[in-house]
């Protein structure tokens, strides 16, 4: 039976980074991937940070820098956000997961595409003991001291070693147009209840002349392909015509609001596995290459000690925390209050920005990463826009419990 220092279950961005972090430490580390090539099929915008292309060391993979944003109101008022440097970049996804994959490899891990997890058959020894598929071939099984679940939105993993599923899924609906109008050098955001409830439809340029467009919103019943076509329509009034022959068509979906734990004995996640993607843009590359480090980390000094343990894994969580608890509390509050707010707050939102000119300073401030620390700046800024807010406090507090962290971010930390 094979048997490794570590089972990694995803060739994802957060799988392979894990993995190339580990290998590099001396650990025998298998990689599990279930489709026959890394990569494909795409389910990501790939629109990132610096942060990814430092993390990765992969530049070769952008193919266009952006330099800021446009964001739609239901009625088609916009604000829009330019810096002169590039603040975000869009990337081949695909290269993305390749690049990775190939440096886990350099550093020792072994890949197995066409193989899948398919559960635990238990721990003897206090070793896992797993189940797999490769493509053809009955189920085997074999053994690793410790599973990294690196396995995406529908965590086989997570299920198999009990440990909660994400509060929310996103249904998610995306085309790519091989040409299209609109700023190359910007990303346009649209937001609206009809179009998007809960989060937004986008539109990115993907740096050959055409744009990746796509939804995300709320599971309300309404499929994410209807909320994709109202998105078109809306696209179609702003440029004055259709966007035409789609090449490509990706339907997901987006975990929302972290599990409570990441890690159980033998056991860590990370990425979508874990739901780490940001709460107010539903972003998970980056999150999920930082949490796969941080995990890294604690498992090497688990594997060097062999202790497995729950309390000992904990770390990752207690790590995690530490760098992005205080963010992603402060977002999912943030989210609340947005799931609350009705087209016309939407659209006197986008007023209240324009007038107190707060462009510059979400140019100056603003950080795809760490959104939430330009709101108090925002909140400072603009008296009209802490106007609109006590009001959807009240609605939140009128229907549920849930305590209002700390918006004046006094606690602020830089991040570079
Ligand atoms: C429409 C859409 C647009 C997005 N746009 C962006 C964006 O612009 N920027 C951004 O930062 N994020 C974006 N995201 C989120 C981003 O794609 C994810 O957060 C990111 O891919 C998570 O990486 P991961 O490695 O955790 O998981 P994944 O990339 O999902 O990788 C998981 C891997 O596990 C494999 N797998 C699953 N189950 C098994 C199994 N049982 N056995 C073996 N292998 C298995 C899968 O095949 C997959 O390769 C978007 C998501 C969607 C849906």
């Amino acid at each position: 039976m094979t048997s490794v220092d570590v089972l990694v279950v995803g060739a994802g961005p957060a799988g392979s980074t894990a993995a190339e972090r580990l290998a590099r430490q001396g650990h025998s580390v298998l990689v599990i991937e279930e489709h026959g090539r890394i990569g494909y099929p795409v389910q990501c915008a790939g629109l990132v940070s610096r942060r990814v292309l430092d993390l990765s060391g992969a530049p070769q993979v952008v193919r266009r820098p952006v330099h800021g944003a446009t964001v739609y109101s239901p009625a088609l008022r916009s604000i829009t956000f330019r810096a002169a440097e590039p603040r975000a970049y869009v990337i081949d996804r695909a290269g993305l997961d390749i690049a990775l994959a190939e440096k886990a490899a350099t550093a020792g891990a072994v890949f197995e595409t066409n193989t899948r997890f398919d559960g635990l058959v238990g721990t003897p020894n206090g070793i896992a003991r797993v189940k797999v598929t490769r493509e053809g071939r009955d189920s085997e099984e074999l053994e690793a001291k410790l599973v990294v679940g690196a396995d995406g939105v529908s965590s086989a993993v997570a299920r198999a070693f009990r440990l909660r599923r994400p509060v929310e899924i996103l249904p998610a609906f995306e085309a790519e147009f091989p040409e299209s109008p609109g700023d190359p050098d910007l990303v346009e955001v649209y937001l609206g209840t009809t179009i998007a409830p809960g989060l937004f439809g986008w539109w990115i340029p993907d740096g050959s002349g055409g744009a990746r467009v796509g939804v995300a919103a709320s599971a309300d019943g309404t499929s994410a392909r209807v909320y994709y076509e109202r998105l078109l329509a809306q696209i179609a009034r702003r440029y004055g015509r259709a966007l035409c022959n789609p090449t490509s068509y990706l339907v997901s979906g987006i975990p929302i609001g972290e599990l409570p734990r990441f890690s159980a004995p033998r056991v860590m996640l990370v990425g979508d596995a874990a739901a780490q993607p940001k709460p107010l843009s539903g972003g998970g590359i980056f999150t999920g290459m930082r949490a796969a480090e941080l995990a890294a980390e604690v498992a090497h000094g688990a594997l060097t000690d062999g202790d497995f343990s729950g309390a000992r894994l904990s770390r990752y969580d207690a790590a995690w925390r530490r760098e992005f608890g205080e963010e992603f509390d402060k977002a999912q509050y943030l989210r609340r209050l947005f799931l609350k707010f009705t087209d016309r707050e939407l659209e006197a939102i986008l007023e209240a920005l324009e007038e107190a000119g707060t462009t510059e300073t979400i140019v100056a401030f603003g950080d795809i990463d760490f959104p939430t620390h330009v709101v108090r700046r925002l909140l400072r800024q603009s008296p009209s826009l802490l106007r609109l807010l006590p009001k959807a406090v009240g609605a939140l507090w009128g229907r549920d419990d849930h305590r209002a962290p700390d918006l004046d971010f006094a606690s602020e930390r830089v991040h570079q």
